[in-house]
């Protein structure tokens, strides 16, 4: 931590906060110059950063030297994080995600029904899907639009796993849930609007579930490698980050998919990196690119609503594929994926 001391400051403060920094077991060295005076403070900087320098009179800014996150820091880690589901059914393959496979979670916006959840899902394994997404606990931003079929919704992902096969990603909104959903879930999913929601975090954190965290609306990249920091702290290594689109000014798509995330991401952390273009971007002709620039920035898996018939969706039509339009999605990612010295 450095301590950048105001250009008027006075001997009597300068000794104030290095007698403070000694108090709280931290070394300071002063660094005097002709323009500008500055205080090193060496030891633990966890233990500086909780401390209100900025509050000190003589003090014009403080600068961190180090990362606020550790456990999610490439520095502090040696490999990049695999996380392997194991098969649901015997004779299927795991599905590892943060290797040289491109991981696709697809599937309906929210579970709406058993027959269309299971015809759906077949047809994605058939087409190269990896995973099936879709919400029984919806987070909606009007409590006056569809909510989910809350457990019901959970009995048909858990029939779809037996039945079909596909692991199984879905959201979890309540802690008092976490063990419910964990039960069904192949990969828990936080969701944007609950980044930051920390007792949830702290709950998945305690058990062993893979869990994906989706960037918040307005977070940036760091707010996100801290919430990771809060699962990984409570125990649980087996975490996802997932880029799903930011708020800006721009209005010709829901949100601002910021694919930066994926090399920045995957140069300060060593977890697996998924990008999400059907909440990115909000409309289904613009997923199919997003996707593609996604592999190739260089994403470990794509998160994409998929519903046999969109304009019938109970949420998020706008921006989902039909299943044609999937498999013509799954035809460009392979190439790409093959160009990227990866597959699908
Ligand atoms: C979702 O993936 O179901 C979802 C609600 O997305 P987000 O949290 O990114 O808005
Ligand atoms: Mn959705």
């Amino acid at each position: 931590m450095i301590i950048v001391l105001k250009r008027d400051v006075s001997d009597a403060q300068i000794q104030h906060i290095m007698d403070s920094v000694r108090g709280w077991n931290l070394t300071p060295n002063l660094s005097r110059g002709t323009e500008r005076s500055i205080i090193g403070v060496i030891g633990d900087e966890a233990a500086v950063r909780v401390k209100p320098l900025e509050a000190f009179a003589g003090v014009e800014s403080v600068m961190p030297v180090l990362k606020p996150y550790k456990l999610a820091s490439a520095d502090f880690h040696a490999d990049r994080t695999q996380i392997t589901i194991p098969p649901v059914r015997s004779g299927d393959k795991p599905v590892t995600i943060g290797g040289p496979e491109i991981v696709v979670m697809a599937g309906p916006c929210a579970v709406e029904n058993r027959e269309m959840l299971l015809e759906l899902a077949a047809f994605l394994k058939e087409n190269g899907a990896t995973m099936l997404r879709g919400g029984a606990f919806k987070p909606r931003s009007s409590p006056y639009a569809f909510q989910g079929l809350g457990v019901e919704g959970l009995r048909y992902l858990a029939e779809e796993r037996t039945v079909i096969g596909l692991p199984v990603i879905t959201e979890v909104m309540d802690t008092r849930d976490v063990e419910m959903v964990a039960e069904v879930a192949d990969v828990l999913q936080v969701g944007a609007r609950n980044m930051q929601n920390f007792n949830l975090l702290k709950a998945i954190g305690r058990c062993e579930k893979p869990v994906m965290i989706k960037r918040g609306l307005s977070s940036t990249l760091e707010e996100l490698l801290m919430s990771a920091e809060y699962v990984l702290s409570e125990g649980n290594p087996n975490v996802i980050l997932c880029e799903r689109g930011i708020r800006t000014f721009e209005k010709f798509t829901r949100n601002t998919l910021d694919l930066s995330a994926v090399p920045v991401l995957k140069r300060e952390s060593h977890l697996p990196v998924v990008v999400d273009p059907s909440h990115g971007v909000g409309h289904w002709d613009l997923v199919i690119p997003m996707a593609r620039a996604a592999v190739a920035a260089g994403a470990d898996g794509l998160m994409i609503e998929v519903h046999p018939k969109p304009e019938e969706a109970f949420s998020d039509g706008p921006q989902t594929l039909i299943p044609r339009n999937f498999r013509n999605m799954m035809k460009d990612v392979e190439r790409i994926a093959k160009a990227m010295g990866r597959s699908v």
